[in-house]
């Protein structure tokens, strides 16, 4: 199973975990948007056998080009990850054990990500403060259902995801952000059961109302650590102006 951490909020872990022991399934955490998030006092990457997060420049915590990492507390795991992410090398470099990749992350990714790293937790608490804002100002505009985080949780918020009322509205809104120079986008349009990677499994429209709902009213406001109140006292105007 792999639980994805979407938009920056760690899945529900516990029941995907009991599920899994039920049917003896292996459990990823896709951790590429909540890293820097939590549920408790646990942080995203340390859910299931193994996690996987991206240092992509438009995740949380992001290098100037490609980067990643995996975890897991698994010695074993642990071994054959290294192993595969060196072309596949045994117990030294050139003997090669099994057929791997050159997964490196490249030096100068590495420190940038190690000099962002200082600051991270910083920026976590600034997204925090972001979305409490959103939160605080779009509250009211009842046509905007504005994301919540359980009690307990922590989010990395890699986006602040908004649903409108239907289609139509979404267009709108975006229309007239766009006018006032504000950039939005759709994560995601479409969803996984109508992609065409996997029309082989035959599902068909219909089939998940709610994700068809969610991909028809979603879309995404700015979100980024340095974002300022007046800032987003600006989009929220656009959007509150939109609804008269
Ligand atoms: C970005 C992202 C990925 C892929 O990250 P890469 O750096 O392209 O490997 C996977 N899952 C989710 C949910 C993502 O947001």
């Amino acid at each position: 199973m792999i639980g994805v951490d979407i938009f920056g909020l760690p899945a529900d872990y516990a029941r995907i975990g009991s599920v899994a022991e039920e049917h003896d399934l292996f459990v990823i955490e896709d951790a590429a948007q909540s890293f820097g998030g939590q549920l408790n006092d646990t942080k995203a990457c340390s859910f299931g056998n193994i996690a996987c997060t991206s240092f992509f420049p438009a995740k949380p915590l992001g290098c100037y080009g490609d980067g990643g990492m995996c975890f897991t507390d698994d010695d074993e795991l642990s071994t054959v990850m290294e192993s595969l992410r060196v072309h596949g090398k045994g117990d030294h470099k050139y003997d090669n054990v099994r057929i791997g990749i050159n997964g490196r992350l490249d030096s100068l990714q590495a420190g940038i990500l190690l000099a962002k790293f200082d600051i991270f937790p910083e920026e976590i608490e600034l997204r925090q403060q972001v979305a409490n804002r959103y939160a605080t100002l779009l509250g009211p505009f009842s046509p905007i259902k504005v994301p919540s985080v359980p009690p307990g949780a922590t989010s990395a918020w890699a986006q602040y995801s908004v649903l409108a009322t239907d289609e139509p509205q979404r267009t709108e809104l975006q229309n007239n952000l766009k006018e006032a120079g504000i950039p939005t986008a759709i994560y995601y349009p479409q969803p996984l059961h109508l992609q065409s990677a996997f029309s082989s499994l035959g599902y068909k429209k219909g089939d998940f109302p709610i994700s068809e709902d969610c991909a028809r009213r979603i879309f995404s406001l700015p979100m980024h650590p340095y974002l300022t109140a007046e800032e987003q006292k600006k989009i929220a105007d656009v959007i509150g102006n939109s609804d008269k």
